[in-house]
């Protein structure tokens, strides 16, 4: 839980707890799981990332508010730049805050390859929630619920 109160307070230090997302609503994501699951542990499920700015800029697509979105995630941000560059089968740079990816990607792709991101190494799936940490059992890496407690393998 204490966990929990400090994921939620980072939300509100960064002010974008209550953003809505079109697209890209996390809420949405999370629906399945939640309706088999206690309320309580419901609620908790809920947690939007920024919304993406996503431009094309000559030949790259730039995600200007990477490290941003990164940062909701708590995850190392290489990781999950590598992530998304195999999704979107590019190469790219890193540049301050923002994320260059080579051609013409559309915004629907790229943050479909951040969700995929989201679903594969931060939500719980048994409960949904997103308060989740690596931790390593032997030679394997699993991914450990704070919320419910479920752990799955995880390829890093
Ligand atoms: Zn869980």
């Amino acid at each position: 839980m204490k966990a929990l109160h400090l994921f939620h307070q980072r939300l509100e230090e960064k002010g974008v707890s209550g953003r809505i997302m079109s697209d890209f609503d996390y809420e949405t994501l999370l629906n399945r799981a939640r309706d088999n699951i206690p309320e309580d542990i419901s609620s908790r499920a809920r947690w939007r990332l920024p919304e993406p700015q996503i431009m094309i800029e000559g030949s790259n697509t730039i995600l200007r508010n990477f490290t941003e979105v990164v940062a909701m995630m708590d995850r190392d941000d290489n990781h999950v730049y590598q992530y998304i560059l195999n999704e979107l089968g590019t190469s790219g740079s890193r540049d301050g805050p923002r994320a260059r990816f080579k051609g013409r990607i559309p915004p629907k792709r790229l943050k479909k390859a951040i969700v995929g991101y989201v679903n594969t190494y931060i939500k719980c799936i048994q409960c949904g929630a997103p308060d989740t940490h690596f931790m390593k059992e032997d030679r394997t890496t699993l991914l450990k619920c704070q919320a419910c407690g479920a752990t799955r393998p995880v390829k890093l």
